[in-house]
């Protein structure tokens, strides 16, 4: 009898459980008019974008665009907005001019973007182009006394290709029926040491110091990743405060490289340059961009749901996609649950991260100072106190559904949030994981962290850290689809009665706390 007591208060429980997941469905209608008919998600855009200009960690952009969310986010009635300083990060560094052009055999512009943390030309400067082919330290050698006052190129390795299928895609129906179903793979992965990409960027470095020591003005870099104008530029060494100031490195287009590559070995290329950066060391703290909506509910109002997305971008263009998209999407999701007036029973924070693109380093540190126990790098008391934490960084393209990291108890709620976007083509969860982005530092210890999973659109094609991530390539109805389902999940995570359920075990994390 008690038995079948048991059972029967167990069957209830799940009955109320699965109840409580029902969205208020008034709630969110209003959510989808405000986030599909009233959308501010361009306007916060433009402002992170054009108007901010590139968004390199800790450069004049980047304080641009943190202000300026930090300032709306207040002015929207959120608390405690702030800029939270979370530790050191190093030399902010910003692109003052940037010039490159052949001048010999003939004069042709060229498509050319300095790497970050590099030097300038001090002035204009005339350079010969040398090939250098050294594969190791002995070979490097010969070209001692041969450098000085020359512009240095290396071999290619890659070729053109044509590109015979479009830049953008959206994902098939059949690829998200295969996500769905997706199994985590428990055996062993061998891992496979890439010693030849290690090698070639020791002699790369290499290189690099003799250019430095010898006097050469820059170096060139190309790949056939970036064409038609697009150039995929990044990093172009160390940051921190005592790092000396990294030898200029220039990325070209991939047509223009192979142009001055085959001239050179044919004969005398002249290149002129002018490269003006500069570096700030005066703040070399990180800061992440905070606020909150206040819960009201006296129990649970000191648990948190939080979102976020990394504001900082690289220098080439002004970060559109990645990840003024996600930060615009997060800032408008808080501006219709702050427009509907919404009292929501937990506290919702968001956080726009920093030093995403530098290894997830403001978000690892936010973990670390509020929720990280790092006797044990398990989550502390505050920890235990986050509900869920939904992140969105993979480009413009509209939610599908989301990445479950493996957390299989999550699915029933998800699938009922989810349910009311059905027909905005967001339906599919997979236990997958989705890696390099800022939910990863909630997921290491164990904290239930989620990215959303996004139609591409042009990110790995066309924008995803190139020169061409500009706001034109933003798409305005993706991102109202997104603003407005983050709104209405982050709305479901602060109301319902308990909190998100977490992964059963999670290793502790290997670094990084
Ligand atoms: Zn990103």
């Amino acid at each position: 009898m008690r038995k079948l007591f048991l059972f029967f208060a167990f069957a209830l429980h799940c009955l109320v459980s699965a109840a409580q997941e029902k969205p208020d469905t008034a709630i969110i209608a209003k959510i989808r008019a405000e986030g599909l008919t009233h959308s501010g998600v361009m306007d916060i855009a433009f402002h992170l974008t054009d108007a901010s200009g590139p968004r390199l960690m800790n450069s004049p952009g980047f304080f641009r665009a943190a202000n300026w969310a930090k300032n709306t986010l207040k002015e929207w009635g959120l608390d405690n907005a702030a800029l939270e300083p979370w530790g050191t990060f190093g030399k902010g560094w910003e692109l003052q001019k940037s010039y490159i052009a052949m001048t010999a055999p003939y004069y042709k512009p060229l498509i050319g973007l300095p790497k970050t943390w590099t030097s300038g030309t001090n002035g204009l400067q005339t350079a010969e182009v040398v090939i250098v082919t050294a594969k190791d330290s002995v070979e490097l050698m010969t070209y001692t006394g041969k450098l000085k006052g020359k512009i240095i190129i290396l071999p290619p390795s890659d070729t053109l290709k044509p590109g015979y299928t479009a830049d953008a895609s959206r994902y098939a129906d059949s690829q998200l029926a295969k996500m769905a179903t997706y199994q985590p793979d428990t055996t062993r992965r061998q891992i496979t040491r890439v010693g030849s990409l290690q090698q070639a960027a020791a002699q790369l470095a290499r290189i690099k110091d003799l250019a430095k020591k010898e006097g050469a003005v820059a170096i060139l870099s190309g790949s056939a990743r970036g064409h038609d104008g697009t150039i995929f530029v990044q990093g172009g060494g160390a940051y921190t405060v005592q790092s000396p100031e990294n030898f200029l490195d220039i990325t070209l287009a991939f047509e223009d490289y192979m142009t001055v590559y085959r001239l050179a070995n044919a004969g005398t290329v002249k290149l002129e340059a002018e490269v003006k950066t500069k570096f700030a060391a005066a703040d070399s703290i990180g800061y992440n961009v905070v606020a909150e909506i206040k819960g009201t509910d006296k129990k649970i109002k000191d648990e948190l749901v939080m979102i976020g997305g990394h504001l900082d971008s690289w220098h080439g263009a002004m970060g559109a996609t990645d990840n003024a998209a996600g930060c615009a999407v997060m800032m408008e999701a808080i501006r219709i649950l702050k427009t509907l007036g919404v009292k929501p029973r937990r506290t919702i924070r968001i956080a726009l991260w920093s030093a995403e693109e530098q290894g997830l380093i403001g978000s690892r540190n936010y973990v670390r100072n509020h929720f990280t126990d790092t006797a044990t790098r398990k989550y502390n008391a505050e920890g235990d106190k986050l509900a869920a934490y939904f992140n969105l960084d993979n480009g413009t393209g509209k939610i599908r559904g989301v990445y479950m990291q493996g957390n299989e108890a999550v699915k029933p709620i998800f699938t009922q949030w989810l349910q009311p976007f059905n027909d905005l083509g967001a339906a599919t969860l997979t236990l997958q994981n989705t890696g390099g982005t800022d939910h990863l530092s909630f997921d290491a210890i164990g904290l239930p962290g989620f990215q959303f999973i996004q139609d591409a659109i042009e990110y790995s094609t066309r924008t995803h850290h190139t020169n061409m991530d500009s706001y034109d390539h933003l798409q305005p109805a993706d991102l109202m689809q997104a603003a407005t389902i983050v709104a209405s999940f982050v709305y479901n995570a602060a109301m319902r009665d308990e909190k998100l359920p977490r992964k059963a075990f999670v290793a502790a994390p290997a670094r990084g706390f």
